[in-house]
């Protein structure tokens, strides 16, 4: 079942003397029932935005918002049963846990005492809050304060739940932890969420399905394989992926290679006409450093790491140096002269001018 439906969602921000800001340049996006959307992007693109819009917070400049199948776009905030956890907690600072979890509750008529009490015994239970009922706040470590948000989100028993950057302040010891939390609780809980994030890691790890957003306008949407494996265009192939992948203009020649310099030609993944303008994008960890075949390059620097190395070549006459993924036992000097290759399965190429994956 389509839980929650955005329709040519739009947000266009007026203000006197200023030039209009197209925020939000029509959105369309559909979530299954109790699936994870991971609405990822820099900062600026407009997930913020598209956010409150959902929320009730910012008023609508075009398009729908449709749950459990009916338009809410002309519900106030509270009339629309949408959980919200925020970036900075908005917690109230006087009022204790317990407190904090029971306000959204009191604001609703028809919510018993015993009611109010149960529900929020309940969901301190499942965020693991049970032993801070008593304390404020200001007392909490920033852990804690994200999940007292999750939980008062949550108490209202939510048709669906926004979550807005919710791991941004965690250290990094912290972050691994909640995220596991937190996909834990939302799949016992089976909430359709959608979960704004600028950090793909957070995006990849947690999400059923990602929509990559770039200038208020959606890139891409599918699983992060899908993301990851086959991306739509040049933004969403080096916006996702850690270390970046390597993106190399050339021209197609007539053999049907992307000449990268006059020394460097590679083969490509789809048939490509003479002369075009390409980018070829490949992944670190699809690179390889072989004994024979494959391109001479020469070894400009090697960060051993871990679990694995990062290498930096350069290729000869090819401006952009080529990142290469190597096993942790690998050792290279500086200067060293090695053979590189990509497997021609796993390449991708865009057109230069469009940026559009050529298929
Ligand atoms: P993100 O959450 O992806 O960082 P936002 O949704 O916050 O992006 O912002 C999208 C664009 O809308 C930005 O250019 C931002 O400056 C602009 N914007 C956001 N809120 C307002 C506002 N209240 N008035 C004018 N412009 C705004």
């Amino acid at each position: 079942m389509t839980e929650l439906e955005l329709r040519d969602l739009r947000k266009t921000f007026r203000s006197r003397g200023r030039p209009p800001v197209d925020a939000v340049r029509g959105i369309d996006l559909a979530l299954r029932s109790g699936e994870l959307l991971g609405l990822l992007g820099p900062s600026g693109c407009g997930k913020s935005t598209t956010l409150r819009m959902i929320a009730g917070l910012e008023s609508v400049s075009g398009g729908d918002i449709l749950v459990g199948g009916t338009s809410v776009i002309d519900r106030p905030a509270q009339a629309r049963n949408i959980g919200v956890a925020f970036e900075n907690y908005a917690l109230y600072p006087p009022l204790t846990v317990a407190e904090n979890l029971a306000f959204g509750l009191k604001a609703r008529r028809g919510n018993a005492r015993g009611d109010v009490q149960r529900k929020v015994a309940e969901i301190a239970d499942r965020v693991d809050l049970t032993g801070i009922l008593d304390a404020r706040p200001a007392g909490l470590s920033s852990g804690q304060k994200q999940r007292v948000s999750l939980a008062r989100a949550l108490v209202r028993e939510p048709d669906v739940l926004l979550l807005d950057e919710p791991l941004s302040h965690l250290d990094a010891a912290q972050r691994d932890t909640t995220r596991r939390e937190l996909k834990r609780i939302q799949r016992d809980l089976g909430h359709t969420t959608i979960l704004v994030t600028h950090d793909q890691e957070e995006a990849l790890s947690l999400a059923d399905r990602i929509a990559v957003m770039k200038d208020g306008v959606i890139q891409q949407i599918g699983t992060p394989y899908e993301i990851y494996d086959s991306p739509a265009n040049l933004f969403v192939a080096d916006f996702v992926g850690e270390p970046a992948i390597n993106l190399l203009p050339g021209t197609v020649t007539d053999d049907g290679r992307a000449r990268l310099s006059d020394s460097v030609h590679l083969a490509l993944p789809v048939p490509v006409t003479q002369g075009r303008e390409v980018v070829v994008g490949v992944r670190p960890e699809d690179l390889s450093l072989t004994g024979e075949d494959g391109l001479p390059a020469r070894v400009v620097a090697h960060e051993p790491l871990l679990e694995a190395g990062v290498a930096t070549l350069a290729l000869d006459g090819v401006e952009r140096p080529l990142v290469v993924l190597t096993g942790p036992e690998v050792r290279l000097a500086h200067d060293e002269q090695v053979r590189v290759a990509a497997d021609t399965r796993l390449t991708h190429v865009f057109d230069a001018e469009t940026g559009e994956l050529l298929r």
